[in-house]
């Protein structure tokens, strides 16, 4: 993926087609219903330019994960006059970031600790608005770098979130650990959703898959995706 380099404005009609047709087939073999799966295109580090063009192509759903980047971007896409897209952060949040996130994202999905859920529930007080939430379940345990709540720790997360006033729990999140095979992953997670939604039936996002393992992802019943480097091309390899 990395490397493939960026296929430009003209070509992300084409990239966003491969990619639908890629869902559609993965809906289609687990006998799930056509347009099940929602499709949310991760423009981190692409331009606002780019947004614009994948609205054109219908795309409604983004995701960030930088609080900066998401504040800027989400400011010119709208500056160019799209409206009506919903903003998924997707990132790790600093605590003291949280007043950005929430300033500019309608979603947060990496919700991992009960000091975030504080921190997003006095931003959105400030703001006067609601937020929908998702819990990043860590799937992995060995690289804490890519954030997430240990499993273990799921029902209190789930309850604080549930007791923030202006906070909506929607699902989990979970991105699958490196190396290791993701449908055994997304299984796992799919387990822990159900034991979710035994308490909180409301939370029925699932959103786990990328690039690399959306059909997996589907097949233990994501209900989105997060898409990235298939459509927009790969992305300089991140520094700092
Ligand atoms: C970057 C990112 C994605 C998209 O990854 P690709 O492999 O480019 O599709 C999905 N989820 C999260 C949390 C990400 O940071």
């Amino acid at each position: 993926m990395t490397g493939a380099g960026r296929p430009g404005p003209a070509r992300l009609g084409p990239a966003l087609e491969r990619v639908r047709t890629r869902i559609a087939a993965a809906e289609a073999a687990a006998g799930r219903p056509p347009g099940s799966v929602t499709l949310v295109a991760v423009s981190k580090t692409w331009p606002a330019s780019d947004v614009v063009q994948t609205a054109r192509f219908g795309i409604v759903e983004l995701a960030e994960n930088r609080a900066e980047e998401a504040v800027t971007k989400t400011a010119e896409v709208a500056a160019a006059g799209v409206s009506g897209l919903v903003w998924r952060f997707v990132g790790q949040v600093q605590t003291r970031r949280a007043p950005a996130v929430v300033g500019c994202c309608d979603v947060v999905e990496s919700v991992d600790r009960v000091r975030l859920v504080q921190a997003l529930e006095k931003a959105c007080d400030r703001l006067d608005r609601r937020l929908d939430v998702l819990l990043q379940v860590d799937l992995d345990g060995s690289d804490p770098g890519r954030g997430g709540a240990d499993p273990a720790d799921l029902p209190a997360l789930a309850e604080a979130v549930a007791g923030a006033g202006r906070l909506r729990l929607s699902g989990l999140m979970a991105v699958a650990p490196r190396g290791a095979d993701p449908a055994r992953a997304f299984d796992r997670l799919a387990v822990l959703h159900g034991r979710l939604l035994d308490d909180h039936p409301d939370a029925t996002t699932l959103s786990a898959g990328m690039s690399g393992d959306l059909e997996q992802a589907v097949a233990a019943g994501a209900t989105h995706v997060r898409v990235g480097s298939a459509i927009f091309g790969g992305r300089p390899p991140v520094s700092g």
